[in-house]
C-alpha cells in the first residue's frame, strides 16, 4: 500500500501536466484540482494505478465551470420548464455573447452620453406589435409573475383585484396567480362561478375600491361543459383599467394553437395592459413583457419595485435577436411538418438498427407544455428504444431526455433539431450496453 502510494503523482505535478494545466485557464484551480485529488484517492485506494492518475483525472474534468448541462430534449415537450423553457436561437445566443462583456446597453455611442436602457430590445418588440404605438407602449420586466406584480403594486395597493373564479390559477411549483397579487398589498375580489362569469359578476363588484379587473389564461388546464367567460372586448368597456394575463406570449395569433390568446387581439379588444412571458411562446429568454396604454406603463416604470424587476443587459440582447431575428427554435418545432419528422425518426431508427440498437419509428404525440395551449396535441414522431436506455441517455454528455411510456424509451423529434440527429445517434449508440 506504502508503495503504492509513492508512486502517486502529487497535486502540483499534475497541475503541471500540460492538459491539466490547460484546464486550470479554462475552468479555475478549484475545479481541475477536485478532479485531481478524486484521481489520486481512486489509486489510494487501489481502484485505479498510480500511472493512471492523469487520465483519470483528465476524462472526470468538466466541460465547463457552470454544473449546468447541456440537455437535448427529446421529451416532445416544446416548453418545458423543468430543461429551462425555450431554447435560444442561434442568433439569440450570439447576441448574449456580444453583450456579455462591456455593451451600450444604456450608452449612446454617438454622443457619449446616456441612453435608455435595452432600447433596442424595446424597440424591436414595438415594431413587432404596431398596435402599442411605440416603444413607449412597451416594458420589460423579470418574467410574467414580475409584470403582475408590478401592475398589482401600482393599480391596486390597499385596493381590489376583480378576477372571475374561473381564472384562479396555479402556474407551477405551487405558485398561484391569487397569491402573487394579493402579496403586493392588493385585495382579491372574486368574481362568478368556476364554470361560469358573467359581465355582471364583474360590474356589480366595481365600486370605489377597484384597482383593476384581471383576466388571466387559464394556460395549463381546460374547463369544458357549460362554460363561459366574458370578452376582453367586453371589459374593456367597464371604467376600470383591464389588465390581461394572456401568459404564453404570442405576439399574433398562431394558426395551430386557435385557442391560445395573443398580444395583438387582447390590445385590439380593448386591454390596457398586457403581460406575458418572454420564454414561452415567443421563444426568447426569461422575461416578463407588459403592452399597452403609455400613461399607464409609465407609472409602472416609475415605481421604486420596477428597479428591482428589471433585466440585465443579456436577456435584453436576447430578447431583441428572438424578435428580430430568425424564427426561434419553438416557433420552428410548433410549426413542423410531421412527414418530415417521421422520414427523420425512420432513418434513426435504420442507423441504430445497424449498429445493434432494438430501434423503431413510432407515430407519437407532442405539447406545447410550460403554461400554453393546453389540451392542444401535435402530431409528431420519435425513436422508440427498450426503457433501459433512459437512464444512461440521461447521465450521458449530452445529457438525452426522452420520455418513458408503456415500458419504452421515446425519443421525440418535434423537439430536436434536425442538425441534432447525428448527436442522438452518436448518444444512443453510446449508451448501447
Ligand atoms: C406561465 C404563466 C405565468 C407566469 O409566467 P412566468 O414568466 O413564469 O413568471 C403567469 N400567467 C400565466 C397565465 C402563465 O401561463
Amino acid at each position: 500500500m506504502t508503495d503504492v502510494r509513492r508512486h502517486i503523482p502529487r497535486t502540483d505535478v499534475l497541475l503541471g501536466e500540460p492538459r491539466l494545466a490547460k484546464a486550470v485557464d479554462d475552468l479555475g484551480r478549484d475545479l481541475v484540482k477536485s478532479a485531481v485529488t478524486a484521481a489520486q484517492n481512486r489509486a489510494r485506494a487501489g481502484e485505479i494505478a498510480p500511472e493512471a492518475v492523469v487520465e483519470e483525472a483528465v476524462a472526470s474534468l468538466p466541460t465547463s465551470a457552470s454544473s449546468l448541462r447541456e440537455v437535448l430534449n427529446a421529451t416532445g415537450v416544446l416548453v418545458h420548464t423543468n430543461l429551462g423553457r425555450a431554447p435560444l436561437s442561434a442568433a439569440a445566443l450570439k447576441a448574449v455573447r456580444t453583450a456579455g462583456g462591456s455593451t451600450d446597453v444604456e450608452f449612446d455611442l454617438t454622443d457619449g452620453r446616456r441612453a435608455r436602457r435595452g432600447r433596442g430590445a424595446l424597440d424591436a418588440l414595438a415594431r413587432a406589435l404596431p398596435e402599442v404605438g411605440g416603444v413607449d407602449g412597451v416594458h420589460v420586466v423579470n418574467n410574467n409573475a414580475a409584470a403582475l406584480l408590478l401592475c398589482a403594486l401600482v393599480l391596486a395597493p390597499g385596493k381590489e383585484i376583480i378576477i372571475s373564479r374561473g381564472e384562479l390559477v396555479e402556474i407551477g411549483d405551487s405558485f398561484r396567480i391569487p397569491d402573487l397579487v394579493t402579496s403586493a398589498g392588493a385585495r382579491l375580489r372574486e368574481v362568478g362561478a368556476t364554470n361560469r362569469t358573467r359581465l355582471s359578476d364583474y360590474t356589480d363588484a366595481l365600486g370605489p375600491d377597484t384597482g383593476f379587473v384581471l383576466k388571466v389564461h387559464p394556460s395549463n388546464f381546460r374547463v369544458t361543459g357549460f362554460t363561459s367567460q366574458v370578452p376582453v372586448s367586453r371589459l374593456s368597456r367597464l371604467d376600470v383599467p383591464v389588465v390581461v394575463d394572456i401568459g404564453s406570449g404570442l405576439l399574433r395569433p398562431h394558426p395551430r394553437l386557435p385557442d391560445e390568446p395573443d398580444a395583438a387581439t387582447a390590445l385590439a379588444a380593448g386591454a390596457d395592459v398586457v403581460t406575458a412571458s418572454g420564454d414561452k411562446l415567443l421563444g426568447g429568454p426569461q422575461a416578463g413583457l407588459l403592452f399597452g396604454d403609455h400613461a399607464l406603463l409609465r407609472r409602472l416604470r416609475r415605481h421604486p419595485a420596477a428597479r428591482a424587476l428589471r433585466v440585465d443587459k443579456l436577456t435584453l440582447a436576447a430578447l431583441e435577436a428572438t424578435v428580430r431575428g430568425p424564427e426561434p427554435p419553438v416557433r420552428r418545432f410548433l410549426d413542423a411538418d410531421v412527414d418530415a419528422l417521421r422520414a427523420r425518426a425512420e432513418r434513426i431508427a435504420t442507423v441504430l438498427t445497424r449498429r445493434g440498437v432494438d430501434a423503431k419509428a413510432v407515430s407519437t404525440t407532442a405539447a406545447v407544455g410550460g403554461g400554453g395551449a393546453p389540451g392542444v396535441e401535435l402530431p409528431s414522431a420519435a425513436v422508440s428504444l427498450s426503457e433501459d436506455y433512459a437512464p444512461r441517455l440521461r447521465l450521458g454528455e449530452p445529457a438525452v431526455v426522452g420520455r418513458v411510456e408503456r415500458g419504452r424509451c421515446l425519443l421525440d423529434l418535434r423537439t430536436v433539431e434536425p442538425e441534432e440527429d447525428e448527436r442522438l445517434v452518436e448518444a444512443v449508440s453510446r449508451c448501447m450496453s
